[in-house]
């Protein structure tokens, strides 16, 4: 099938939701928009794909995904502009590392045209879920599961794509505590860290959970081998500001490729600080705030585009870190990435998709 030629029928709902939702309290993947997507591999192809009103899907108690966990995801949002024209933020980067995860988990590559055509016509559909309040967005969930009614450990012959979209409201996230797990790992070296598969996440509820216990919100996992580098923290990767500079770990085959981080390190150059993509241990943390040279510290991720780390704990010490306001690259670039992703600043970088 060529990009032009796709075109997806829908079933439309009778009766919107839409007048239930109140865009000043809207509660994160609660609310779900009127329409899902979903196209179905079978016999070695994509076919099928609908549009067709948000609803329970029926499912064999033997379906694969359920046992084996062949099931991936990608999480990305759409903005609306001054204009009120609704903006999606670097989709084809999402629809790329879907069928990366995809392709690890021993999954079908989805076509390009079933998810961007898809998600442009459902967008579409459901344009006035997209708030038109400064700040909100509609978070897009493309996900995809084995679907074969089969009890034995071996790759599915059928799959399920879909996507379905939730309202979100701003995040105002309060700075974060975070600790350094020195036990447990979400990834190891050859593992499936770097794809988004279902069960990395739930394997890393528990680590969490313990953490929270301890009255941190979050955990920051370190390398399986030696627990002596920094990787990331629970769902965003991690930056620092060291002595001035921008510094990240690399992505590799531990740590997942944000698309959030890629353009955090593009704008921060683009601004012209200095980027380092190298490994972090947790001694050079240590060090760097013993010197007074551990500036900031922050996660990237599509859910908070930047959220701020207010304390780092490490082997019994917390490492307090200086004030919100007086970070001053996290603060510009997050401005900027603000400004692009809802057309208030130039798209030097062609990651704005209008739909
Ligand atoms: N790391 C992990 C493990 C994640 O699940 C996510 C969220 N997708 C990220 C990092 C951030 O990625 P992105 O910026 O693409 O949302």
């Amino acid at each position: 099938m060529s990009l032009d030629m796709l075109t997806i029928p829908a079933q439309c709902v009778e009766n919107s939701r839409i007048a239930e939702l109140d865009y000043n309290n809207i509660e994160f993947g609660k609310i779900f928009s009127d329409h899902m997507l979903v196209a179905d591999y079978k016999e070695g192809k994509w076919e099928n794909p609908h549009i067709r009103p948000y609803g329970n899907m029926s499912l064999s108690p033997a379906t694969s995904s359920l046992h084996y966990g062949q099931s991936i995801f990608e999480g990305m949002k759409a903005y609306r502009d001054a204009n009120g024209d609704i903006l999606l933020f670097r989709p084809l980067d999402n629809f790329h590392r879907l069928n990366k995860s995809a392709e690890r988990m021993c999954m079908p590559a989805l076509t390009e045209d079933i998810f961007m055509q898809g998600l442009e016509q459902l967008l579409r559909l459901d344009a006035a879920w997209v708030p038109p309040t400064a700040g909100c967005a509609l978070y897009i969930r493309p996900f995809m599961f084995a679907t074969d009614e089969f009890i034995g450990v071996r790759p599915s012959s059928s799959y399920r794509f879909a996507i379905f979209t939730c309202p979100v409201g701003a995040y105002y996230g309060q700075p974060l505590r975070v600790a350094i797990e020195p036990h447990y790992v979400r990834s190891v070296e050859g593992g499936a860290g770097y794809a988004k598969a279902a069960g990395n996440y739930g394997a890393a509820l528990y680590p969490a959970r313990q953490m929270q216990e301890r009255g941190y919100h979050q955990l920051i996992w370190t390398d399986a081998k030696e627990h002596k580098y920094i990787e990331e923290s629970g769902t965003m990767n991690l930056m620092f500001v060291l002595d001035g500079k921008l510094v990240t770990p690399p992505v590799s085959t531990t740590i997942l490729a944000g698309i959030t981080r890629d353009s955090v390190l593009q704008v921060a150059r683009d601004l012209g600080y200095t980027v380092e993509e190298r490994k972090v241990s947790v001694d050079e943390l240590e060090e760097a705030h013993k010197a007074g040279k551990l500036q900031e510290a922050f996660g990237t991720g599509t859910a908070a585009t930047i959220a701020q780390i207010a304390t780092i704990h490490h082997n019994g010490l917390d490492m307090d870190l200086p004030a919100i306001e007086d970070r001053k690259i996290s603060n510009h670039v997050a401005a900027e990435l603000d400004k692009i992703k809802t057309g208030q600043a130039p798209d030097t970088h062609h990651w704005v998709h209008r739909i």
